[in-house]
């Protein structure tokens, strides 16, 4: 009798274990087909881009720059995204098939300000005649723009619309004087990208002053956010008065490593009781260990704060066909975000 339990239970058991390990090979080759399908999107992208058809090949490293420079030279370049996806790019290392990709571009645009400070990226991008860093070229044309974090220059430079438009005049520019044919059609687009540009700086401005003053406090995952937070979290005089700088923190710094110390995890905490602040937002690209440890050791002191429902784009626009796959879109979406949730 035991024995015959005995089977019938190790029997049971069988079964389950088999019925496991067949969803996890089933999760792994759904994820696995997934992986060659983007791979080899990638590819095609990357082939057709090669392809000599006289068309300027223009490279740039992020997402959030590409989608500017398709703005403007529309049909008459070829693009391509370096740093793809939700990858980070303060950390982004040259991977097998880039140094293709660099050498075959005729113009490079990055964002500079120490965000592409993967060493072997950065090397490249520093020792290369074509590469132009956006925002060390705006730093020098517009004083006072660039915020200054610890003495670090902040390189998150697009999350403020009005400054990013800024850089529009250097891409017109740039593909103009590579492709003089073409002129007047990257001036005209420019003009048309600009006008678009002003209007989602005033509609993300008032979308995020609905939100009362008292409550337009935002805490994310990483220091992703300074520009965000003085352009459209601020209360007026206090851009001027330096004020605003209490509108917005992050448990890591300019570039997100994961590693927090017990002195920043209580600052942190002083900041959330200081200004009532409730919720958290998570990052799309960056992991939410950090911020699960400031929610985890603020509710051990009895405060009332959570992750909030939904993830922010900082680092990197969304996957296509998401609320986020551009760059006005990404603003757009964080400004509905945090305006529905912000409490
Ligand atoms: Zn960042």
């Amino acid at each position: 009798m035991g024995s015959t339990l005995l089977i019938n239970c190790a029997r049971k058991m069988f079964k389950k274990l088999v019925c496991s390990l067949g969803l996890a090979l089933f999760l792994l080759s759904l994820f696995l087909i997934g992986c060659s399908d983007q791979h080899q999107k990638r590819m095609l992208r990357f082939k057709k881009w090669v392809e000599p058809n006289g068309k300027l090949k223009v490279l740039s490293t992020t997402g959030m720059i590409d989608d500017l420079v398709r703005r403007i030279g529309q049909d008459h370049i070829d693009t391509i995204v370096l740093i793809e996806g939700e990858l980070d790019p303060h950390s982004y290392q040259l991977v097998k098939g880039d140094d293709e990709k660099l050498a075959h571009a005729d113009i490079i645009f990055y964002n500079g300000l120490g965000l592409e400070h993967g060493p072997s990226l950065h090397s490249y991008l520093a020792n290369h005649r074509q590469a132009i860093p956006l925002g060390d070229q705006l730093d020098k044309q517009f004083k006072n723009q660039v915020i200054y974090v610890n003495g670090q220059k902040d390189p998150h430079i697009w999350m403020d619309i009005s400054l990013w438009s800024k850089t529009v005049p250097i891409l017109v520019q740039t593909l103009s004087s590579s492709d003089p044919t073409h002129v007047k059609e990257y001036e005209k687009n420019g003009l048309v990208l600009l006008e678009e540009m002003a209007n989602t700086d005033r509609l993300v401005k008032e979308t995020m002053h609905k939100v009362p003053q008292e409550s337009r406090f935002l805490v994310t995952s990483h220091d992703a956010f300074n520009y965000f937070a003085r352009a459209y979290l601020s209360e007026p005089g206090e851009v001027e008065s330096g004020d605003w700088v209490k509108r917005f923190t992050a448990p890591e710094g300019l570039a997100p490593e994961s590693q927090l110390s017990v002195t920043h995890i209580k600052e942190i905490i002083e900041h959330l009781k200081k200004y009532q602040i409730k919720q958290i937002f998570p990052e799309s690209n960056v992991s939410r260990d950090s911020i699960r440890k400031i929610v985890n050791a603020g509710k051990e002191q009895g405060l009332d704060v959570q992750i909030a429902c939904c993830a922010l784009y900082g680092d990197a626009m969304g996957p296509e066909g998401s609320e986020g796959d551009s760059y006005l879109k990404m603003l757009l979406y964080n400004a509905k975000i945090l305006s529905e949730n912000m409490k």
